[in-house]
């Protein structure tokens, strides 16, 4: 077996020379081969509490036990800094695959004993695989990430994604036209406002991205889970983070104190990983002059179900460090929401609009907006009530002392310009 820990050629070494070469002899010799990609979601939070030298120590503890019973021609190395990269060359048949990846599964999560004390660091494994006719590299590698995402968001830790030549995925075709929309900056923000309950004033805009794609718009519901099966999901966020920012400038001009309006921006779980984010967001912050604490960040449940203490740990750094609002959006309808709440140091809780909708007219409804109103006011979160449609809505809401509204009652999200003339229209509402 060749261990080695390649330097930043590893990805283009890993496309234009290892990859083609074992796949041409995969067809040749009418076997299976698979690319593994193997990821440690605790590492992060084992390299902020007990320090990088631990955490290189156990990539390296995890990387010895693979080598251990990894045949000689399999290769194993290390991209990007913290992913681990093996190939399987010449496997009979699926359920042999199959057993690798369970047998990796299960040797990398036993604990590593250090001094007196153990170290979990349990693996997410997505592989890759073909009988080499027909792909090329980059299918085989699609596929990998593909799973990888797969087994990071189920609870399962490995997944495995038969490659497909590009030509039959539908999906690789929306995301390169994605890529190209983000590129060619067919993006735009628009802007929904948000409003105090109690005196009608408007507290600030939440960012939502829109991509106009062949004439129509395609909604984010669409697109943000294709970004977030590759690397543009970062990318999206980078140009939402600067765009948002740049637009709350323009709209405190319009307003006579603006400088106390927030903009929200949703960020996706997977930004949560990525380490350059907080610098990211200082920059920004930075760039456009912005007070940290005029941006919210949005979370979703979703962004908590594949490590809860890891991305609660992400989130808290980011309030402690950079001194930006956390927000935890569409509370109620995940699964693990009070365990969110034991964990993470959120400012303000966003009520699903599913709740929120249903206060006038069903019982139990207004009796879980109350209960989701009184444990946030305990834990000294602002409560934002989304999706207010009617007039009676702020009434009920109002009584139970929400602070904060959002929803097609006051606007719908209104593209920049819009959002400029709003707001110069409500000026008599307007937060001063
Ligand atoms: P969200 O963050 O919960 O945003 C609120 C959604 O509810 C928006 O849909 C908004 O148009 C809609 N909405 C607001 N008020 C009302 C109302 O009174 N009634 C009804 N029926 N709907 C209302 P939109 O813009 O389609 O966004 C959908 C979701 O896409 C967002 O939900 C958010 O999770 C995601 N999203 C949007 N932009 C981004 C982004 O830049 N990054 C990421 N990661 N996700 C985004
Ligand atoms: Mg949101
Ligand atoms: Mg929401």
């Amino acid at each position: 077996m060749s261990e080695n820990s390649l330097p930043t050629s590893a990805n283009l070494r890993l496309r234009n020379s290892i990859l083609p070469q074992a796949l041409a002899t995969t067809a040749k010799h009418q076997t299976l081969m698979a690319v593994v990609f193997i990821c440690f979601p605790t590492l992060k939070e084992i390299n902020t509490r007990r320090g990088y030298e631990t955490g290189d120590w156990a990539l390296d503890q995890a990387t010895r036990k693979i080598s251990e019973f990894a045949r000689t021609d399999e290769c194993l190395f290390r991209i990007n800094g913290a992913k681990l990269v093996l190939i399987l060359p010449s496997l009979e048949n699926e359920a042999i695959m199959e057993m690798v990846l369970a047998r990796i599964t299960d040797r990398l999560s036993t604990p590593y004993e250090i001094g007196t004390t153990s170290l979990f660091m349990p693996p997410k494994i997505g592989a890759g695989y073909t009988d080499g006719l027909n792909v090329g590299s980059e299918d085989l590698l699609c596929a990998t990430e593909t799973a990888l995402n797969t087994a990071r968001k189920s609870s399962r830790n490995w997944q495995a994604e038969k490659a497909i030549p590009a030509s039959q995925d539908p999906l690789r075709d929306f995301q390169s036209e994605l890529k190209n929309a983000i590129e060619q900056d067919k993006l735009t923000l628009s802007f929904q406002p948000q409003v105090d309950l109690r005196t009608g004033k408007c507290v600030g805009f939440e960012a939502l991205t829109r991509w106009q794609h062949l004439n129509t718009f395609i909604s984010p519901d669409i697109f943000i889970p294709y970004a977030e099966r590759s690397e543009l999901i970062h990318q999206i966020t980078n140009w939402t983070l600067h765009n948002a920012l740049r637009q709350l400038k323009e709209l405190e001009a319009q307003c006579p104190d603006g400088s106390a309006l927030r903009v929200s921006l949703n960020i996706s779980g997977r930004c949560l990983e990525n380490d350059l984010l907080p610098r990211s967001i200082k920059n920004a912050l930075g760039i456009w002059g912005i007070e940290p604490e005029r941006l919210i960040l949005e979370l979703t449940e979703t962004a908590f179900i594949e490590d809860l203490k890891s991305a609660a740990h992400a989130c808290n750094q980011l309030k402690q460090e950079l001194g930006v609002g956390i927000s935890l959006d569409d509370f109620g309808l995940g699964y693990s929401g009070l365990e969110i709440l034991q964990h993470v140091d959120a400012n303000e809780l966003k009520i699903d609009r599913r709740f929120v909708s249903h206060v006038c007219t069903d019982e139990r409804s207004l009796r879980i907006v109350k209960g989701l109103v009184l444990i946030a006011k305990s834990l000294g979160m602002r409560v934002v009530a989304e999706g207010i449609e009617t007039e009676e809505i702020v009434t009920v809401l109002h009584q139970m002392s929400a602070q904060v509204g959002q929803g097609y009652l006051f606007s719908k999200p209104l593209a920049d310009h819009e959002a400029v003339a709003w707001l110069d229209e409500n000026r008599h509402k307007c937060n001063v």
